[in-house]
């Protein structure tokens, strides 16, 4: 029993717009769903990932409008790091981002740029063979688009602490951190020492990052967290996959998801993203949910991309 690597990672934004068109334009991702806040059905909660949606491209967004800018701190996830294939894309890259006016710094393999709310990314040139997750962007060559994720980096002042549960959730030691490695693909986890500064949650800053898990060994995974000194929520059905969240001992949210049923589970792979998908609960809500929720414009749409 393996986790499969990073699934999904969820930050916070209170600008959806410039968030679309940073995610769903520059970066050349897809919008897979545009859903709402479970606990908060005013506010959404946007994915992109690559064009099948799967678990390892797929970064997410809180929307809390009007949020302040956060800053990530002790415990708190700084840097969201994707997998793309060469130096040429490096160099693709450090001159779309930069013309779309991003913060970038171009290291030997890798790259290091900053969303528009301030969310620290980074691009290395991958060394795994893992299946790349390619999203279909008509001014992103194939050769040059993002491959999902590589992993996260968190600050920790006692990255000690929590050797015990990574261990436990059978991460292993690799690089200066660790890896979650399963049959199909692996995700990295690293700790720096964090700044003197107190983080602050808030726009651009981390909120979660998930662990992918086979649908069968998701309660497995769950009751492993636990013997190793976690106090994991019960299972909460996210409709598009099941989840457990956890605190991890340096104070990173974790989640344990699994890999299904997926976003094709309330609306057709060719139109993933384009509607409003509402919880079942809400569903009845619907009209006045709409009527709530600013229009986002999505520039892949307006492209006649759907
Ligand atoms: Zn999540």
């Amino acid at each position: 029993m393996k986790l499969e690597g990073v699934h999904h990672v969820t930050a916070i934004t209170g600008l959806a717009q410039e968030n679309v068109d940073f995610y769903a334009g520059t970066l050349g991702l897809r919008m897979v769903k545009k859903t709402v806040n479970q606990d908060d059905p005013t506010v959404y909660h946007l994915f992109y990932a690559d064009e099948q949606g799967s678990a390892g491209s797929d970064i997410t967004f809180f929307e809390y409008p009007g949020a302040r800018p956060g800053r990530a701190g002790d415990g708190m996830v700084h840097t969201v790091a994707w997998r793309v294939a060469s130096h040429e894309a490096l160099g693709f890259w450090e001159q779309r981002l930069g013309d779309a006016g991003a913060p970038v710094e171009r290291g030997e393999a890798a790259l290091a740029f900053s969303d528009p709310e301030g969310l620290r990314q980074e691009l290395r040139i991958s060394t795994v063979s893992d299946p790349p997750l390619l999203a279909d962007h008509p001014e992103v060559p194939k050769e040059a688009a993002l491959q999902g994720f590589d992993g996260v980096r968190a600050y920790s002042s006692r990255p000690d602490a929590s050797r015990g549960l990574l261990e436990a959730l059978d991460f292993e030691p690799a690089g200066d951190g660790w890896e979650a490695r399963g049959g199909s693909r692996g995700g990295l986890y690293a700790y720096d020492e964090p700044p003197d500064e107190r983080g602050a949650a808030g726009a651009g800053t981390v909120h979660h990052v998930a662990w992918a898990s086979e649908i069968d060994e998701h309660e497995r995974w769950r009751a492993r967290a636990t013997a190793a000194g976690a106090q994991p929520t019960p299972v909460i059905d996210r409709f598009y996959f099941r989840s457990v969240y956890f605190r991890e001992p340096s104070g990173v949210l974790f989640e344990i998801a699994t890999l299904g049923p997926g976003f094709t589970a309330d609306e057709p792979l060719e139109t993933l993203g384009e509607r409003l998908s509402l919880p079942p609960d809400y569903e009845r809500l619907r009209e006045q949910i709409e009527a709530t929720v600013k229009p986002l414009h999505n520039p892949r749409v307006a492209a006649g991309r759907g």
